[in-house]
Order: structure tokens, then sequence, then C-alpha cells
């Protein structure tokens, strides 16, 4: 598969690079790393990273204009379903080509490439850069080892494989990449954050089968100055909290005109639940968007059903045991 996605990136003088809406680090990155290698291996392309950016990454490097492409290659990176790719020209494309690391939800009727145990986005293209005559350099390195990072939580979560550190040894070992430059920019936050993460700890209610949930009007993002895709990704932080099984940041965004979740497991599947409130994700962090606040009742409810039978089920293997 590798061989023929090089094959038709080379067949294609105009590539667009496009991704997920809600842009985070790993699609981003991805997307930027494969412009540059692209570039770097045919320099007379056209190639084109589109999207709404955020200037929270911009250290990542910059976006391009969305214009009125012709005759092009579209390569779709890190997003399972149609609904959610930052671009909106799919049909006028000559061929697609997506490389993705979420479930399977629907092919996009070109090239796929889906491993969905990778780590990253960013994982995947390591391994095509190595795999390919596609180019590498430090720069395109760093933006590769950024979003394999931010992705995996710093390798915190199973989808760290010993192919992920393999791939990270041998990148570390060909490039410069300076992992606290890299950290410093990833991790430095605002005290304002924290402090909203503080709220977070102290109001966050937990139902006995241990679903922590917190639900932040625009009020309270208002009294901590903080905005609210922030306040969302503060979820990623509640990690290993020996009561808390399922979490969940419902964050409310009437400037967008929108009620944004975060959802992070240790215990049931996720994934499917959150499907059904007009989300998805990977089995063990998804994400839902909501019509109103109302209905994040009933998705916690869902969540707490699913983590009682989860313990259920834990409790009955345990016993055989
Ligand atoms: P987040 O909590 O925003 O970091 O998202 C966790 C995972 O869920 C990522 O893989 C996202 O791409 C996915 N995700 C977040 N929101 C949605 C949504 N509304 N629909 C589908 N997938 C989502």
């Amino acid at each position: 598969m590798f061989k023929k996605i090089y094959k038709e990136i080379k067949k294609y003088d105009t590539i667009v690079i496009a991704r997920h809406i809600g842009v985070d680090p790993d699609a981003l990155a991805s997307q930027l790393a494969l412009k540059e290698a692209i570039k770097l291996s045919f320099p007379k392309k056209q190639v084109y990273a589109v999207g709404n950016g955020s200037t929270k990454f911009s250290y990542l490097g910059r976006l391009d204009k969305t214009e009125d492409f012709s005759n092009f290659l579209l390569i779709v990176l890190d997003t399972p379903d149609k609904k959610r790719i930052d671009f909106k020209d799919i049909a006028n494309a000559k061929s697609v080509i997506k490389i993705d690391h979420h479930p399977f939800i629907e092919s996009f009727g070109g090239l796929e490439y889906i491993d969905d145990k990778a780590s990253s986005t960013c994982e995947i293209l390591m391994e095509i850069l190595l795999r390919t005559k596609l180019k590498c350099n430090d720069e395109i390195a760093r933006l590769l080892y950024c979003g394999l990072v931010s992705d995996s939580n710093r390798f915190l979560f199973d989808s760290s494989t010993a192919k992920t550190f393999y791939l990270v040894s041998s990148y570390l070992n060909s490039y410069q990449v300076k992992i606290s430059d890299i950290y410093k920019k990833l991790y430095l936050r605002p005290l304002k954050e924290i402090r909203l993460e503080g709220y977070i700890s102290l109001n966050m209610k937990v139902t006995e089968n241990g679903v922590g949930y917190i639900i932040l009007t625009d009020d309270i993002i208002a009294k901590f100055k903080a905005d609210s895709a922030s306040a969302g990704n503060l979820v990623n932080n509640f990690n290993f909290i020996d009561e808390i099984i399922v979490w969940i940041i419902v964050t409310e965004d009437t400037k967008n005109n929108n009620v944004r979740v975060n959802i992070r497991s240790r215990g049931p599947e996720i994934n499917k639940i959150a499907e059904k409130y007009n989300g998805g994700g990977h089995a063990f962090a998804s994400g839902a968007r909501l019509s109103s606040l109302d209905e994040a009742e009933s998705l916690i409810n869902d969540i707490d059903m699913a983590t009682e039978e989860y313990l259920r089920r834990k409790e009955n293997e345990d016993n055989k045991c």
C-alpha cells in the first residue's frame, strides 16, 4: 500500500492535504510534515495544507489558503468520516488518499491506509517516509515527533507499541530533534488554564459507577478567562484517578452555537456512545457535539450505564479466576 500511495503522489502536480475539523497537533503536524516531505522530494509540485488553523498551534507552522484547485490529488489525514473533513471540495478531487489511525467509519473512495493500532497519524507517516522514496529532514522529523508525542499523550496510552518506539528511535537517530524545545511548546500553559483545571478537580461530580463529569458553562469559562477549546482539552489531565473510570468535560460555546464534549475512559469503550451524539473517535478517547446542554444528561446516563455494565462484567471475570 505504501508504494501505491507513493506512486499516486508522484502522478499529480497539484496536491491538497486536508484533515479533520477541530485541529489538534497530530492532525496539523501530519499535514505539514507530509507537505514538506512531498515538496522536498518533488520541488516542482504545488502542495497545499488546508483547513482552519489555531493560533495555539502556530509553532507547528502555517497553513495555506483554500483556493479553487483543479486536477488535484486530495490526501485526507487523521479523519475517519467525510463530515469531519475540514475541506469541502472533495467531489472535485481527481483522486483521494486516506491515511488514518481512527477506527474505520467510511471509505473515501480511493486508496486507504488505516491502522487503528497506531498511536497517531504522525506514526503512520514516519513509517511511510521510511519505507518509500519520500524524503525527510530535521524539520519534518520535528513535526512528526510533535504529533506522535501529543496524540499518544507522551507514550502513555496502549497505542504506544514496540513499533512506535522503534520508529521514534530511528528518527531520533537520523535527525536532529530537540525534544526539550518541543515539550516547551506543547506543554507550557497559562496560569488561567491551571486555575480552571483546579476548578474542574474541585467541582467534578462522580457517579457511583465512577463516571466523573463536569459541565463548563460560558460563564465559568469567562470567569477563568479561558477559551472553550482549551477547556475541553483539559480532559487529558484527569487520567489515573483511582475513583474515576470514565471522565467527561461538557463545554458550552455559545459564540459558535455549540456544546462540545470530551470523553476519556479506562474502562468501557466509549466511541459507539459518542457516535449517538454526533461524535466518535477512538475506543477510549472520544468527542461529541450536542445541540444543547440539555442533551448532556442523556449522554452522561448512557456512559454511566455502559460503565456499570463494564464493572459487572469485570467482577464476573474476576470471580472466575
Ligand atoms: P478530543 O477529545 O477532541 O481530543 O477528541 C478525541 C477523539 O475523538 C479524536 O480522535 C477526535 O478526532 C474524535 N472526536 C472529537 N470530537 C468528535 C466529533 N464531534 N465527531 C467525531 N469524532 C470526534
